[in-house]
């Protein structure tokens, strides 16, 4: 019964993910919207059962949750391997992967992309995603309830890709998963978990691009990680 009821949640959403996908709002009551915009236990549950990121994807097309979706062009859901061991959450997309529809592809993408490979892995070998989905205007920090609003969707990626490791990128991503109180200056570099993940917060990409100097202490916070996972130190490239 539970499961049909499911089947059913997720067919009248994919209907109306294609409605918006093409702008259209079919008409809905006051109930309906709540659940699309998650605030129903149902949705939570309806959330909580979706098991694969495409599908995932589906159900995050056309999110109205927050006010970041009036701007966006698209939606940065994240990319990489759905089975990754690792996965690195930042911020939010800025304007290139508002652009593209990926994470990272900017300048600071560019540098992240070469701390991975440094580490001996390519970008498609983990997962690379956002706190929030879409660009906050003018690239300003995300706010708290678009966090909030976007938090379930992170909550998912990470429970369907369970990986072995998370490394936040940056202040907002440590502080979303590890509590507000977190100080990425004086806090990263060390070992600490979420939902039983190993999590290892380090500094944003963007900040090495304007304080090259830190580029080595990010070197050392990734070979903790490389350690955990079991990946060869010794292949170390440049990254600079
Ligand atoms: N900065 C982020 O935090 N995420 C991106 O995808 C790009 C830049």
């Amino acid at each position: 019964m539970k499961e049909d009821l499911l089947k059913l949640l997720k067919d009248l959403k994919k209907t109306v993910s294609l409605y918006k996908e093409i702008n259209l709002l079919p008409p809905v009551s006051k109930k309906a919207e709540k659940f699309l915009k998650g605030e129903t236990e149902l949705e939570k549950a309806y959330l909580n059962s979706i098991d694969n990121l495409d599908e995932l994807k589906r159900y995050i097309n056309g999110c109205t949750r927050c006010k970041l979706h009036k701007n966006r062009r698209n939606i940065v859901f994240g990319e990489g391997n759905p089975n990754a061991e690792l996965v690195f959450v930042g911020e939010a997309p800025g304007r290139e992967e508002d652009i593209e529809g990926r994470p990272f592809v900017g300048e600071a993408g560019r540098l992240l992309t070469r701390i991975i490979k440094a580490m001996g892995l390519e970008r498609m070998d983990v997962y690379i995603c956002n706190v929030v989905k879409c660009r906050p205007p003018r690239n300003r920090d995300p706010e708290a309830d678009e966090i909030k609003a976007c938090f379930p969707f992170l909550e998912a990626q990470l429970r369907i890709i369970s990986p072995k490791v998370i490394c936040t990128l940056g202040r907002i991503a440590a502080q979303t998963l590890l509590g507000k109180d977190f100080k990425i200056t004086k806090q990263r570099g060390n070992w600490y978990s979420y939902k039983d993940i190993p999590v290892m917060p380090t500094f944003h990409p963007a900040y090495l691009l304007r304080n090259p100097s830190e580029k080595r202490v990010v070197w050392e916070d990734m070979k903790k990680i490389m350690e955990k996972l079991g990946l060869n130190p010794g292949m170390k490239k440049d990254a600079s």
